[in-house]
């Protein structure tokens, strides 16, 4: 019975049944309007559709039942527990009349409300009636004063119950049901309260504290009955209609209370009509916000770089090696950008030690040679002054310098000076650059290499001062498919798909600690065959200190008892750059034969000659983190050997990813286990801006259709079947649908 007034916009505390505790717990998780309610989606479904007559119930089942109680009370055990007890004798035979009733005039819909007609129940056979006994069943809820306190049942009430059918502990042969669902039949035949539990496929929600998936399967019930018929579609119709999607009613309505003829094993995968109805959608606001941004982006005015002989002249005289075909393509891709009048977005990728970085030099000689200014940031300090050693050390012919906060105040004073007189041609830094005070005379190119930290709205800041700079963003972290195409949506990507030849494949062997010795001894055999090593040490950020303290007694314990007979380097994060600076140049250059190191290394150091790491405690390491890791050996010749020595006694989580890394050095593969094994939302580590948290969609299991939907909305965007549709749905995209997830608005 619609109240008047509640809208998809009306906020849930003013719902029936929502008062202020409830209304904050459902803004816990992000629900405010009637609106976030209903995208508040069941994660999976339950089939009590069939209601068994208690004889025919067999023990092992699990089984919808209606019964009617006989008693029902609270009993102490022995061990203080309160049992709640209930007996129930069958009452189906005259379920159909009672199940069907309701429904009629109570449809939240107005068409049959999906799923809770006609529960199967099987018809009253010709049987003479059994015995009471054979007819009946014990119901117990453990720890359930509750059920007493409130009275919840009584004698005579028509209830169903849902749950796991047993034989009693007594060998009396007697069924019972523990903590079974159940849901209490209205007495008055003009009851209004459609059975939700029992008799129909039931959606169960994730509990948010107090609200059960009962409370919530009730409150979505109701709330889809106020709204019934304001549920304002938003997709393109051009899009419904080609694609063949149900419309947004139905297709919420029917996600939450599936139409009783649904195919259940469709269901459990979420590819009902209604759910990808429901999936789509969400992929395709993703898509068409993405889709408009780079329609944005790609009529802003840019530069128009040329290439000229002068700057295959200079890549030619430091290049130090043949690039792969793979780099050869890719950089194809980005100067064909940078000579095209408007800016660059393109994201670079390639698994660690692909040869990202002297493509983007590359890049930068041209953007230099053209008479522009080049930034090249790195997540961290360290990754910036190991960009900075690479770049000298190739010998470019230009003023090139490093922009580091622990850099002495008055030669940053300095170096920004330079910077902005247009001197300094090529400047390192970290993603700082963008921020701080820094002015260039005349920007031509940004490099960000953001290995897996990725900075995805810092982006945008370039876009400053009329022309925009082009932009190049390098990932080393495979990322997987799914998540390219709804973070990177709106750039170009190449991809380096091959390793600098004559890469041999590093081999990895996980070692329980006890077995630490043998893992020394193998390093002992490397070190004195002229190789090198790393020992990393887990650097948890909760106990920074204390972590650098254990790498600090770990590395003395290591010089004075293990490797008396090599040289052995401390490398961490709180070490004054200076020192660091040392440690890594004398490690580049062999002096230091084994570098004991924090996590620091997981990124851009770069020493061939390094072939064994042993990582320590290598559970508590994340996927992506030993990935990284493992990519700072097996960059030269030389065969590699990667050793994980981890505690016992570890999570099956932990367990899979050592396992993983002992089976496969393939980083997108690695990548997709690390996507399943931490859900998309952790996958960066942290929520970061700009990733949707999706409400139906899940980035694991719905990967085709994401595919799918992203087509549909980039083709929507560039070709819309009529500028009203386009207007009113980018309308919708900028105005509406930011707030529901939590974004910033698009440009
Ligand atoms: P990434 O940044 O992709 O992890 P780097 O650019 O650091 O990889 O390159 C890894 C190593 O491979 C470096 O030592 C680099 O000099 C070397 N390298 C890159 N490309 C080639 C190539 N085509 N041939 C030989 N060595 C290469
Ligand atoms: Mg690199």
């Amino acid at each position: 019975m619609p109240i008047a007034g509640v809208s998809l916009n009306s906020e849930v505390q003013y719902l029936k049944g929502v008062g202020p505790v409830r209304a904050a717990l459902l803004s816990s998780r992000g629900i405010h309007t009637v609106e976030d309610l209903l995208y508040y989606t069941p994660f999976r479904y339950e089939d009590r559709t069939r209601v068994t007559p208690i004889r025919d119930v067999m023990p092992g089942q699990y089984a919808t039942i209606l019964g009617r109680v006989l008693t029902c009370g609270l009993m102490r055990t022995r061990g203080g527990m309160y049992i709640f007890d209930l007996s129930a004798v069958d009452a189906s035979e005259v379920a159909a009349g009672l199940s069907r009733q309701p429904e009629s005039g109570v449809s939240p819909t107005g068409s049959p409300p999906p799923g809770n007609t006609a529960s199967q129940i099987a018809p009253p056979v010709g049987r003479s009636p059994l015995s009471r006994r054979g007819n009946m069943i014990r119901c117990k809820w453990f720890n359930a004063a509750y059920l007493q306190k409130n009275h919840i049942f009584r004698a005579g009430q028509r209830v169903f119950f849902y749950g796991k059918v047993e034989h009693d502990q007594y060998g009396t042969g007697n069924l019972q049901i523990i903590q079974p669902q159940y849901e209490i039949l209205p007495e008055a035949e003009e009851a209004d309260e459609t059975p939700l539990e029992v008799g129909r496929v039931v959606p169960i929600y994730e509990s948010i504290g107090a609200l059960t998936p009962r409370v919530l399967r009730r409150l979505t019930w109701n709330t889809l009955a106020l709204v019934e018929g304001q549920i304002a579609e938003y997709l393109p119709e051009s899009v419904r209609h080609k694609n063949k999607l149900l419309d947004r009613g139905p297709a919420i309505r029917l996600t939450h209370f599936p139409a009783e003829t649904t195919d259940l094993e469709v269901l459990a995968r979420f590819r009902t009509p209604p759910q990808v109805r429901m999936i789509f959608e969400e992929f395709f606001n993703v898509g068409a916000r993405l889709a408009l941004k780079r329609r944005h982006q790609k009529t802003a005015v840019g530069i128009q770089f040329r290439v000229m002989p002068s700057a295959r002249e200079v890549i030619k005289r430091i290049l130090p090696f043949h690039p792969t075909a793979a780099q050869k393509r890719v950089l194809r891709e980005i100067v064909d950008d940078m000579c095209s009048p408007h800016p660059m977005n393109r994201l670079l990728q390639g698994d660690v030690g692909s040869g990202k970085t002297i493509v983007a030099i590359q890049a930068a000689i041209l953007a230099i040679e053209n008479g522009f200014q080049v930034a090249l940031m790195a997540p961290t300090e360290i990754l910036a002054t190991q960009h900075f050693l690479y770049v000298r050390q190739l010998g470019l012919p230009y003023e090139v310098d490093l922009l580091v906060s622990a850099r002495k105040a008055s030669e940053k004073e300095d170096l920004k000076r330079r910077i902005s007189a247009g001197d300094v041609r090529l400047v390192v830094g970290t993603h700082a650059l963008l921020e701080e005070d820094v002015e260039f005379a005349r920007l031509g190119l940004a490099v960000m290499d953001e290995q897996h930290r990725f900075g995805v709205m810092q982006r945008y800041s370039l876009i400053r001062k009329g022309v925009t700079p082009d932009v190049l963003v390098m990932s080393a972290t495979p990322i997987p498919r799914t998540l390219a195409l709804t973070l990177y949506g709106d750039l170009d990507v190449s991809v380096i798909d091959q390793l600098p030849p004559h890469r041999t494949p590093i081999v990895t062997s996980l070692f329980a600690e006890r077995d630490r010795e043998r893992a020394f001894e193998f390093m002992r055999d490397k070190l004195r065959a002229g190789e090198q090593a790393y020992v990393i040490y887990p650097l948890v950020e909760e106990s920074e200190k204390l972590d650098v303290r254990a790498a600090v007694r770990e590395y003395e314990h290591l010089k004075a008892n293990v490797f008396p007979q090599f040289t052995v380097g401390l490398l961490h994060g709180r070490l004054p750059s200076e020192d660091k600076e040392d440690v890594m140049r004398r490690f580049k250059a062999g002096e230091v034969q084994i570098l004991v190191a924090t996590t620091v290394v997981e990124v851009g150091v770069d020493v061939p000659n390094a072939t064994v790491m042993l990582v320590e405690h290598a559970e508590r390491f994340g996927l992506a983190q030993l990935h990284q890791l493992r990519g700072r050996i097996g960059r030269g010749r030389g065969k590699s050997t990667c050793l994980l020595v981890a505690a016992g006694g570890r999570s099956e989580v932990a367990e899979e990813r050592l396992r993983t890394m002992t089976e496969t050095t393939d980083g997108f593969k690695i990548a997709e286990i690390d996507l399943k094994l931490r859900g998309p939302g952790d996958f960066f580590g942290t929520r970061q801006a700009g990733i949707p948290t999706f409400r139906i969609a899940n980035l694991v299991r719905d990967q085709e259709i994401l595919e799918w939907a992203k087509r549909e909305a980039d083709d929507f965007i560039e070709h819309p079947a009529s500028p009203h549709e386009w207007e009113s749905f980018v309308h919708y995209l900028r105005h509406e649908w930011p707030r529901r997830y939590g974004l910033a608005r698009v440009g």
